[in-house]
């Protein structure tokens, strides 16, 4: 079994996350989470809204999922938001030309024209996979699902990003907060893209989460407060191939990355995958070439991942100019300038995006904090950090007689004001170890019988087993430790070991 078989084993058998609808049959592209993979999502979705909106004092709106026309004209979706396919022309398959022609020819790479497909298929011969039929000629297909409102059925569309929402509302929070640039807007939400034919589960699919956020700033003023104290980190990039280690300061002088701003937010989003356990050496910033570039963005970097399906890119970074509102501005005839003091004008704002998939990471993470089994455990385990742990603790009475289920209840109780509490009283202290561990919860707590005489417990960190003996109130204070970035080897000093 390769790596995202065996997550996949075990994201059913513990529901972190499965296919939705199951009983009718599994439909590509849609998932499920579970009680698991909600938790650990959800923490996923708590810290990027600290680090990318909340700290830094921006703000954070819901926008409605469906999206009339107008809108989605003109952000340019309804005409070009699509992928290539061709149809078989016996048996009518539909099948996405570009990634068909890769799977097929060796190092194959798209660029972007429909006549470059064409001729790769006739050069090569290229047949429908399911009857040799002969193709047809590539066409655009749009990746938007369409619906209609009301009686009419008005044209609208499943949102295909949660951007668009934020620019159009621009105008109203702008006036409302601060009429001062910079502004930051962010989003978590859903959206829907139709994929032809979507596999790699969690990675391609049809329905998904994103965290959005787009920065509104004047383009005469283009630095950032904060910049200089990251300015020394060094971050990796891929340039034409090429991985090269660079200090971001470096990066913004090299325009390599367009302003400072830019830079501000891959240094956040670098340490923001590092804390929710996506290893460092397989991720890189990879600076898109220009024809990869859409015409009104002055530079894309997206960030890229290492899995065991290949690099998958998980975050998409954009300096979209004024396009967006001028667009919008242009078709809805709403006043999307705000006025600047000190040039004494009006101007349309300009928008740094950063663009988050919450699946592909959650994907990218349970694969690298996946851990085998080993001599000293017998069984597979995920290593997430103590932030994104779906639960901090869990807490296991020895035995259910004796008082030691009610006392264990108790401490749950107390604990889950200030965190996600297992609990578990059935099976042995061995098997209830192993199965907290397989779904990454932190630290199991059990309650025996000495808990009744004297309020102590046993706390046991899952990397290593080991357990210390300390009073019910520093259960918490241990696990704060812990989420605010101790080490187990520094906290367990602090305390009286036990085995
Ligand atoms: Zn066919």
């Amino acid at each position: 079994m390769n790596l995202h078989e065996k997550i996949f084993d075990l994201a059913l058998k513990r529901s972190i996350f499965y296919p939705s609808n199951e009983p009718y049959g599994a439909v590509a592209g849609f998932y499920d989470y579970g009680p698991v993979g909600v938790l650990i999502k959800k923490k996923i979705e708590n810290l990027w809204l600290r680090m990318f909106v909340k700290n830094d004092g921006h703000h954070e709106v819901q926008c409605s999922f469906i999206t009339p026309e107008p809108v989605l004209k003109a952000s340019g979706h309804v005409d070009a938001f699509g992928d290539p396919i061709v149809e078989c022309e016996k048996c009518r398959i539909k099948i996405r030309a570009d990634s068909f022609i890769a799977d097929k020819i060796d190092g194959f790479e798209w660029d972007g024209k429909l006549k470059s497909l064409d001729e790769v298929i006739e050069k090569k011969g290229l047949k429908c996979p399911r009857c040799e039929g002969k193709l047809t000629k590539a066409h655009m297909f749009n990746l938007m699902f369409k619906t209609g409102m009301g009686a009419d059925r008005t044209p609208a569309y499943a949102r295909p990003e949660t951007a668009q929402g934020i620019f159009t509302a621009f105008p109203r929070i702008y006036r409302n907060h601060g009429t001062k640039l910079p502004l930051a807007i962010g989003q978590v939400g859903r959206r829907a893209r139709n994929e032809i034919s979507p596999r790699k589960g969690l990675v391609r699919m049809r329905e998904f989460t994103q965290m959005e956020l787009e920065y509104f700033f004047n383009p005469n003023e283009p630095d950032i407060k904060g910049f200089r104290d990251v300015s020394d980190l060094k971050l990796r990039f891929k340039i034409d191939g090429k991985l090269n280690v660079m200090g971001i300061g470096d990066a913004v002088k090299k325009e390599v990355v367009p302003n400072q701003i830019f830079g501000y937010y891959l240094v956040r989003e670098w340490e923001f995958y590092k804390q929710v356990g996506i290893s460092e050496p397989e991720m890189y910033f990879r600076v898109l070439r220009k024809d990869e570039t859409p015409h009104y963005s002055k530079r894309n970097i997206d960030m890229e991942v290492q899995t065991s399906f290949g690099i998958v890119e998980t975050i998409g970074n954009a300096y979209r100019t004024d396009f967006d509102l001028s667009q919008h501005a242009k078709i809805s005839k709403g006043d999307f300038s705000v006025f600047v003091e000190s040039e004494k004008k009006k101007i349309i704002p300009h928008v740094f995006e950063v663009s988050m998939g919450v699946d592909r990471l959650m994907f990218c993470m349970l694969e690298h904090c996946f851990r085998e089994r080993t001599k000293e455990k017998d069984w597979e385990w995920f290593d997430f950090p103590p932030v994104v742990a779906p639960y901090e603790v869990a807490v296991f009475p020895l035995m259910k007689k004796d008082g030691l289920a009610e006392k264990a209840k108790e401490v749950t109780n107390k604990l889950r004001e200030e965190f996600d509490v297992l609990y578990r009283d059935s099976g042995s202290i061995g098997r209830r170890y192993a199965r907290a561990d397989e779904i990454g919860v932190l630290t199991s707590v059990t309650i025996d019988y000495d808990t009744l005489k004297d309020d102590t417990v046993t706390i046991r960190y899952r990397n290593s087993g080991e357990q210390i003996r300390i009073t019910i109130p520093q259960i918490i204070e241990v696990i704060k430790r812990f989420k605010k970035g101790e080490s187990w080897s520094s906290i367990k000093d602090d305390y009286k070991s036990f085995s």
